[in-house]
């Protein structure tokens, strides 16, 4: 079997290759993609800011499918739920060996073990691609009755990250005022799950009209604009918040400046739950002293844990027609225009764009 991906070389070059499709492993499934979504941290993988990789390799960690075929020993997913082939399913694209500290003791991903891409020609799991083939130790869930695969794949992996980020700086507390900086796929995903956990307002800051009007539907309650100078977002937040000030602050924005920014934003004994500067790599001037007065807590995240995908995709399934998450997506391509899908996630012009092999 073979079938079409689009292969990152070198930095900056994409080809269409025809690649081999092998047989699962046993524990593992070969999937037939339905989206593969395209995510911020591709853009940074595609043009070499995010370090050296292990050319050629099929691009993609974001996917939904359906079932092609089963390993030997496969009867379930990794939630105990009973699957057949063409069953609709998503993955948690970082396997874990089981076997490690990482695995064992801290109970904490990645793991000692973990590869993110493998070479292009191998068994591989990239999503821009007609198949996944996912190893032994990869997770994946069946999608529940009547889940629409856009809406499972709409935040990508912006939602588990944000759910990762609650497991570890602590969760949304019932009437927190919120403050999310930044309105991307994390951001999005960041005011979607306050909403749901009861937060009294959620304050986003971006300027893009496309993205900040997705952000009140998913239950944004107050827009600032980015266009407004650093003092007049501080006011607007305040007028909002009160004197307690934000006692949630989101970094969804990926942009360096927005840390100091953010810090600052933060209310007294707030936290500040940094998750998008994966790709931002550089410093910036702090205050240190501001923490220890304000009593801050500050923390990031990264890499989604599979139970983090496992509530995402279940959150996403609940909500699909109540915040119509399948309209986040603006731009859909083929596998072989995985150039341009990138260009429109680098430039901000698409709220989400998807992979279609069907195209
Ligand atoms: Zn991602
Ligand atoms: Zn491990």
């Amino acid at each position: 079997m073979k079938g079409k991906a689009a292969v990152l070389v070198k930095p900056d070059r994409i080809e269409t290759w025809e690649v081999p499709i092998a047989d699962p492993e046993p524990g593992g499934i070969v999937v037939r993609t339905v989206v593969g979504g395209v995510c911020g941290s591709d853009v940074h993988i595609a043009n070499g800011d995010a370090g050296e990789m292990p050319f050629p390799i099929i691009l993609g960690h974001e996917g939904v499918g359906r079932i092609e075929k089963l390993g030997p020993g496969v009867d379930a997913d990794y939630a105990g739920v009973s699957v057949k082939v063409g069953d609709l399913v998503v993955w948690s694209p970082i396997p874990l060996c089981g076997r490690c500290y990482s695995c064992t003791v801290l109970q904490q991903t990645p793991c000692e073990n973990t590869q993110y891409f493998e070479h292009a020609e191998k068994p591989n799991w990239g999503s821009y691609s007609d198949y996944a083939w996912l190893p032994r130790g990869m997770s994946f869930y069946r999608l529940p009755e009547g889940a629409d695969p856009l809406a499972v794949a709409a935040l990508g992996c912006a939602l588990p990250t944000v759910l990762r980020g609650f497991d570890r700086c602590g969760p949304i507390q019932l009437n927190d005022a919120v403050v999310v900086q930044g309105a991307g796929p994390v951001g999005l995903s960041a005011v979607l799950v306050a909403s749901q956990m009861g937060a009294r307002s959620i304050t986003v800051i971006d300027k893009a009209p496309a993205r900040l009007e997705a952000a009140r539907r998913l239950g944004a309650t107050n827009i600032v604009s980015l266009d407004l100078s650093m003092e007049e977002r501080a006011r607007a937040i305040a007028d909002e918040t009160g004197p307690s000030g934000a006692d949630v602050v989101i970094e969804c924005a990926g942009v360096l400046q927005a840390f100091p920014e953010g810090i600052d934003l933060t209310g007294p004994h707030g936290r500040y739950i940094v998750l998008g500067l994966w790709g931002a790599i550089g410093t910036q001037p702090v205050s240190p002293r501001d923490l220890t007065v304000k009593n801050l807590t500050i923390g990031g995240a990264a890499f989604p844990a599979p139970r983090n995908y496992y509530h995402a995709m279940h959150l996403a399934a609940r909500l699909q027609n109540k915040v119509l998450l399948a309209d986040l997506i603006s731009h859909r391509f083929s596998i072989a225009d995985a150039t341009k899908a990138l260009e429109v996630t680098h430039s901000g012009a698409a709220t989400k764009a998807i992979i279609d092999p069907a195209l």
